[in-house]
């Protein structure tokens, strides 16, 4: 690969890792693609994608599945746990979850954990209480 390719690509990654660290709202490819083009304007959003991969590969961002059924991006990696809401897919970083000791489950044992994910589920306080304001 010819050494200017290469520089470019770097640079797109980078600018890829900031948006994500730029922001605790956990964006979507396309919202990252919208951002990232404002800075980069020839990038495509096959390169974003292509860049989320390795990203991901490389441990320095996590996937996050979201209600909308569609990945999401974090690129802080200290423990903590998110609460999606159903109604308005928003994802919220939750602190303060105590991990589980995950030795101690029977069905675990002999398995090679790399990661433990919390995610709770529900309606965020907005979403909670337009449902109320409607009767639901
Ligand atoms: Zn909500
Ligand atoms: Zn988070």
């Amino acid at each position: 690969m010819a050494q200017r390719t290469r520089t470019r690509e770097t640079r797109q990654r980078r600018v890829v890792y900031e948006t994500i660290r730029s922001t605790h709202s956990h964006p979507t490819a396309d919202w990252i693609f919208e951002k990232v083009r404002s800075e980069v304007p020839k990038v495509s959003l096959g390169t974003v994608y292509r860049n989320l991969a390795v990203l991901k590969d490389e441990g320095s961002i996590r996937e996050i599945l979201g209600t909308d059924r569609r990945a999401h991006y974090d690129a802080d990696l200290s423990p903590h746990a998110h609460f999606i809401c159903v109604d308005c897919g928003q994802i919220l970083d939750v602190l303060g979850v105590p991990p589980i000791d995950w030795r101690t489950l029977k069905d675990l044992v002999g398995c090679e954990v790399t990661e433990q994910r919390h995610d709770f589920q529900g309606r965020c306080a907005a979403c909670s209480l337009a449902a109320k304001a409607k009767g639901n």
